[in-house]
C-alpha cells in the first residue's frame, strides 16, 4: 500500500503550465510534470501508488472554485462512477478568501466529499496561530478532519508563517487538532523536533525534506534516518510535492534509506491508511 500524502492538482495543461512556468521563473525552481489528473495517474501506476491526497491550493479570489474542481473529480455523478476515485480531496481556506468565510466553505464543501484540510500559510499570507483560524480549527477537531500545513522554508523564502513554532499556541489551545506538518518542517529541525516532543499526535510528510531532489533544504541519508528514528517512523508519512518531483523517485530514495522494512511501510502508505481514516473508501 503506498499513499503520497502531498499532491498538486491543475485542471488543465494551461493552467498547470502557467503555475509551474511563473513559479520557475520567479524562484528558479524546476518542475517535473504540468500536474493535471490525467498525468498524476500515470504516475500513480507507474510507481504502484494506491491512493494521493490532493492539497492544491490558490489565490484568494480562485479558492472557492478550486474547492470546487477538487471535490467534483473524485465525487461520483448521477449515473457514472467517479473519474478519480483514488485521490483524497483536500480543500483549502484562507481568513481573506472571496466568496464564503472559512467555516462555511468548509460546511458547505464536507457535503460535497472533503476529507481535510490544506492551508498555505506562507503563499496564503496569513499567521497560524491568528485568532481568525481559531473556528476553523475547532470546527476541524468536531468533524475529527485533518489539516495540512506547509511549513518551514517556502521556495527560497525565508518566512515567519512557516515555522513549526506558530503551531505551539494552536495545539495548546486544540490538543485534538490532527495536524500534519508538510516538509517535516523544512530547514527549521529544531521547531520540528520540539513540536514532536511536546505534541505527540503531531503527523508530519516527507515532501521535499526527504526526496531525490537537491533543495536546499533537502535532508542527506544519514540525517533522514536520524530525523525519523527521533521522531518515530509511525508519525512520518510519505508525500512527493507533485508536479514539482517524480514521486517513484522518492519512493526508491525512501525504499534505499537505512531503515527496517516494517518502517518503510509505516512511511509509504501503513501511517496515512489510518491517520486519514481511508480504509472505507
Ligand atoms: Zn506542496
Amino acid at each position: 500500500m503506498i499513499i503520497d500524502v502531498h499532491v498538486h492538482l491543475h485542471p488543465t495543461e494551461e493552467v498547470g503550465k502557467m503555475v509551474v512556468e511563473m513559479i520557475k521563473e520567479k524562484h528558479g525552481v524546476g518542475y517535473y510534470s504540468y500536474g493535471t489528473p490525467d498525468d498524476y495517474l500515470k504516475d500513480m501506476k507507474a510507481a504502484n501508488i494506491d491512493k494521493a491526497v490532493i492539497v492544491s491550493f490558490a489565490p484568494d479570489n480562485q479558492l472557492k472554485n478550486n474547492n470546487f474542481w477538487t471535490v467534483a473529480i473524485t465525487r461520483p455523478g448521477k449515473n457514472q462512477s467517479a473519474k478519480y476515485p483514488m485521490f483524497i480531496p483536500f480543500i483549502s481556506v484562507s481568513p481573506n478568501m472571496s466568496g464564503r468565510k472559512p467555516v462555511e466553505e468548509l460546511e458547505h464543501k464536507l457535503k460535497w466529499g472533503m476529507r481535510g484540510l490544506k492551508i498555505h500559510p506562507v503563499a496564503q499570507e496569513f499567521a497560524p496561530d491568528d485568532k481568525m483560524m481559531w473556528s476553523v480549527y475547532e470546527w476541524l477537531v468536531k468533524h475529527d478532519l485533518p489539516i495540512t500545513t506547509h511549513s518551514g522554508v517556502n521556495i527560497d523564502c525565508k518566512s515567519e508563517f512557516g515555522e513549526p513554532k506558530r503551531w505551539i499556541n494552536v495545539l495548546d489551545n486544540f490538543p485534538d487538532l490532527k495536524l500534519i506538518l508538510a516538509h517535516l518542517g523544512n530547514g527549521f529541525w529544531d521547531q520540528t523536533l520540539e513540536i514532536a516532543e511536546k505534541f505527540p499526535k503531531v503527523m508530519f510528510d516527507t515532501a521535499i525534506a526527504i526526496s531525490y531532489i537537491n533543495a536546499p533544504t533537502t535532508l542527506d541519508d544519514a540525517e533522514a534516518v536520524d530525523l525519523i528514528r527521533t521522531i518515530g517512523s509511525e508519525r512520518i508519512m510519505f508525500g512527493s510535492d507533485y508536479p514539482w518531483v517524480n514521486p517513484a523517485k522518492d519512493i526508491e530514495r525512501i525504499k534505499s534509506l537505512d531503515l527496517s522494512e516494517k518502517d518503510k511501510r509505516l512511511i509509504l502508505g501503513e501511517n496515512a491508511l489510518k491517520f486519514l481514516n481511508l480504509n472505507k473508501s
